[in-house]
């Protein structure tokens, strides 16, 4: 999702109703007087008033957006646990059939834009799924929302002035601009204000829309990585090999010359020479036990798309994959890999058929799928800790011990 900061789509984890806080927060602020306040902004905004009264005016605030704007991450999840999800065989496999599918297009794009397909197409893959996961609330619903409640009323205020704006301009059907809580829509999840910095017309019908046309969407992300600085030709790193017991310099921001890094030891996988001025950071997502990254200027392009180092590894590796690389050599430092979404389904499946209750299986690892991961962990002797990883698998696809005899 383009241009935010701190919110991660909604892959994983389904949302707890807490509708007893979610009632606490819709009783206070005086939501008439809010509309007012947004009205005149709309005014000095100059969108037109049949705009605003045909939108804003309508709607009551979503309790499910307060509830989300006040959830915290219940606990950090391992970058292997999305990675395993977000680049698994499927959506490999789906991206494939997507890179020929729209051949023609993604030609045009890079020749536009200088931007790598595979990449472009990575993006779609991880926003949306390639378009099946582009979220479901009336997007002025969510912003009018955030706009009177909550703690960034102002960010989400200029937000809802630029959804306003796309309204105005016929880019988007009104009834056809639905997305994510915090705003984001379309099949790359762009926010309203960077929909008006990266948008474009690209099937040439003379709208701009990221939600129905495909061609749009992908010459939008590639204008986009073009505007975040992208290098024609360049990749956005690769996987490196430290030297035994390195304890030097790392992190997105720690950047050096690439020479500077061949100085302190660090080898490419693949035999190639690391070395030249530019400037380049290591990334070590889960430590330096685990899989070890130089990261080039492309990297902080994919990066300012959606601004979590998990998924900016993802849309990286997920472009290698597509292109035909191979997966990552060192294996994440853990002795319970993550699931892919097929492995999540059967995950859920078995631990219903064996009578817990998950609701309907999703795939997506919500509160009450961990807490039947949780009491089956119990049943087994094994550490109630919820998480859903191939340890867990294993053992509901084993039958129960017989019991020891007394
Ligand atoms: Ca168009």
């Amino acid at each position: 999702m383009a241009g935010m900061r701190f919110f991660a789509p909604a892959l994983f984890f389904a949302p707890t109703l807490a509708f007893a806080q979610a009632a606490i927060l819709t009783a206070p602020p005086d939501f008439p007087a809010c509309v007012a306040q947004l009205r005149a902004l709309a005014q000095r905004e100059g969108i037109s008033s049949e705009t605003f009264e045909a939108t804003v005016a309508r709607v009551d605030p979503d309790p499910t957006v307060i509830e989300a704007m006040g959830n915290q991450p219940e606990f950090s999840t391992p970058i292997w646990q999305y990675m395993s999800a977000l680049v698994d065989d499927k959506r490999i496999a789906d991206g494939r059939a997507q890179l020929k599918l729209w051949s023609p297009t993604l030609e045009r794009a890079e020749k536009a834009y200088g931007v790598d397909r595979h990449v472009i197409i990575a993006v779609w893959g991880v926003e949306s799924n390639y378009g099946k996961i582009m979220g479901r609330r009336p997007l002025v619903r969510s912003l009018v929302t955030a706009s009177c409640y909550g703690k960034r009323q102002n960010f989400f205020r200029g937000e809802l002035m630029s959804a306003l704006k796309i309204l105005g301009s016929g880019d988007i059907e009104a009834e056809l601009l639905k997305g994510s809580w915090a705003g984001a829509f379309g099949h790359t999840q762009l926010m309203p204000s960077t929909f008006h910095r990266t948008a474009v017309d690209f099937d040439g019908d003379g709208r701009r829309d990221l939600v129905t046309s495909i061609p749009d969407a992908l010459g939008s992300t590639a204008n986009y990585l073009k505007l975040a600085g992208w290098q024609t030709g360049q990749p956005w790193g690769y996987e490196v090999k430290l030297p035994a017991r390195y304890s030097g310099p790392s992190g997105r921001k720690n950047r050096q010359p690439l020479d500077d890094w061949h100085a302190l030891g660090i080898r490419r996988l693949d035999g190639k020479t690391i070395g030249g001025e530019a400037n380049a950071a290591l990334l070590l997502p889960a430590g330096a036990r685990g899989p070890a990254f130089i990261a080039l200027r492309n990297y902080d392009a994919i990066y300012s798309y959606n601004t979590a180092e998990s998924y900016a590894l993802a849309i990286a590796h997920l472009a290698d994959r597509l292109r035909g690389g191979a997966p990552f050599r060192k294996a994440w430092p853990t002795d319970d890999p993550g699931l892919s979404r097929a492995q999540r389904l059967e995950l859920q499946e078995r631990l219903a058929s064996q009578g817990y209750d998950v609701g309907e299986p999703d795939g997506l690892i919500g509160p009450r799928t961990i807490d039947a991961i949780k009491a089956f962990q119990v049943t087994r002797g094994m550490q109630p800790d919820g998480y859903a990883g191939q340890r867990v698998l294993r053992a509901l696809q084993s039958p129960a011990p017989a019991p020891k005899p007394k």
